[in-house]
């Protein structure tokens, strides 16, 4: 980013939105406690507090979904259904469009993938017929999420190159060898955080008959999502990045592949009429949601997406490109710290730019010696690991993982300040603590950081739950 821009960005310095746990204390393994800096929002963001008072407000009403003549069961029923309509005018969803309620991403793209195969085997492509279009498209630089689940069915992959442009040269190359039925890709790299220009990649994916699936897992936190103007045909994503953190995920998109495909979760509410011997299921949404839905997970994803809509586009805009600025430009002054990104282009493609990830690597150190001594000598909370992108870092020369700080609407400009601290006091002093790898990740010796009293693993005891770096 230029000093020009930089210029123009407003400071961060205190949060956009109100979210839960701003003010949550972090120990200190030395003593005392610090406000935890949370620069983990890219794995799970916390709840935006009025989303978080929208849950209380739905809770007294909880009661069974499609299921139940009672008040409360009417009540839930409605909000089920409204959040249908709220989510899909969050992502600008065309009118035939079906809006399906699933756990998470990676539900969704599973659920999609499963709607792959039924069409693939009605359209009898494993027998061969030529005119039909059987594979999946996806980009070396996909989280798992959106790479393991077309790889069960006819695929290929494209590795991206080091600017965008080249990338959907590549991308266009593969689309006119034929054969294309779907693109995947992602709106934002996990790792990077780099936009990808997704409306450009729709057009490109429908100029050779195929279609396309954004996975929005971290675009849709940050970057508003039109299907209409943009003609994505699907879209994903999770709740629990969108300041929701309360269990649902969302799959928007076509209709007819959805209606086409075997349902996602064969059970009650899955069908219209079964026999012993028959089945007639049920078309639309329910079709792939078999069973008691989750009503709060939908109503507060619905919360959410209402919240970010009304925020202004240029308001949010400023406070995430402010802090990303300030720890891009911070940690690049820091001797000894390498930034890492995809494309030599990101900041100058139309639609691109960054959303609030910053991944980077301490020479010398582990990433998750650094990322263990951030959180037990800051009270800073950042992400380690491969960041369930294995291709990518290993393609990136990082098979051991990277660091990777995320943040969105609830931080503020300490929170970059007192990374960046952390990374110079490192490189200055060392680590202060000693650390040893305990169950696949480091750990401070003699944690006695305690905590909540309701929550029993005290880390550094027996039996402490290890944390995956994938
Ligand atoms: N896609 C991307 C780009 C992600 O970052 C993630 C999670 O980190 C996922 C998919 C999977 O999301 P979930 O774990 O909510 O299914």
């Amino acid at each position: 980013m230029s000093t020009a821009v930089l210029d123009h960005l407003q400071l961060a310095d205190a949060p956009l939105l109100p979210v839960v746990g701003q003010e949550l204390a972090a120990p200190l393994i030395q003593g005392g406690h610090v406000r935890y800096a949370n620069l983990d929002y890219a794995a799970s963001a916390p709840a935006i507090e009025e989303v978080a008072s929208h849950l209380n407000e739905v809770l007294p009403y909880y009661a069974s979904v499609h299921r139940g003549a009672g008040f409360a069961s009417q009540v839930s029923t409605s909000v089920y259904e409204n959040a249908r309509k709220i989510v899909a005018n969050f992502v600008g969803a065309r009118d035939d469009d079906t809006v399906i309620f699933t756990r998470n991403t990676t539900d969704s793209l599973n659920l999609l993938a499963g709607c792959v195969e039924s069409l693939l085997k009605q359209r009898g492509y494993a027998e061969g017929r030529s005119n039909v279009h059987g594979e999946v498209l996806y980009l070396d630089i996909e989280h798992h999420a959106n790479l393991l689940p077309w790889q069960a069915l006819p695929h290929r992959s494209v590795v991206a190159a080091s600017s965008i442009a080249s990338t959907l040269a590549r991308v266009e190359t593969q689309l006119r060898a034929g054969n294309v039925l779907l693109l995947a890709v992602t709106g934002a790299s996990n790792v990077t955080g780099e936009v990808l220009p997704v409306a450009e990649l729709a057009a490109l994916a429908h100029r050779y008959g195929a279609r396309i699936v954004v996975d929005a897992a971290q675009l849709a936190p940050h970057r508003r999502i039109n299907l209409f103007d943009t003609g994505i045909d699907y879209v994903a994503f999770s709740g629990h990045k969108l300041y929701a953190p309360f269990g649902a995920g969302v799959l928007v998109g076509r209709s007819d592949w959805l209606d086409a495909g075997h349902p996602h979760l064969a059970g009650g509410g899955a069908v219209k009429d079964v026999r012993l011997e028959s089945i007639i299921w049920a078309q639309g949404p329910a079709r792939h949601e078999g069973g008691t839905p989750n009503v709060l997970g939908a109503a507060t994803l619905a919360k959410a997406a209402t919240v970010l809509s009304a925020l202004d586009a240029d308001d949010w805009h400023n406070h995430e490109q402010s802090l990303r600025a300030h720890l891009v430009a911070g940690l690049n002054e820091v001797d000894g710290v390498t930034v890492h990104s995809l494309f030599e282009d990101a900041d100058t493609y139309p639609e691109c730019g960054s959303i609030g990830v910053v991944n980077f690597s301490v020479t010398g150190y582990d990433a998750g010696l650094v990322a263990a001594y951030l959180s037990a000598e800051h009270g800073v909370g950042v992400r380690d690991g491969k960041f369930c992108a294995h291709p990518l870092l290993n393609r990136l020369g990082l098979p051991a993982g990277s660091l990777r700080a995320s943040f969105g609407v609830g931080s503020q400009l300490e929170d970059a300040r007192r990374l960046i601290a952390g990374i110079q006091a490192l490189l200055r002093d060392g680590l202060g603590w000693d650390y040893v790898v305990d169950a696949g990740r480091w750990v401070p010796v003699n944690d006695n950081r305690s905590y909540p009293q309701w929550a029993p693993n005290t880390p550094g005891t027996a039996g402490a739950a290890p944390c995956s770096t994938d």
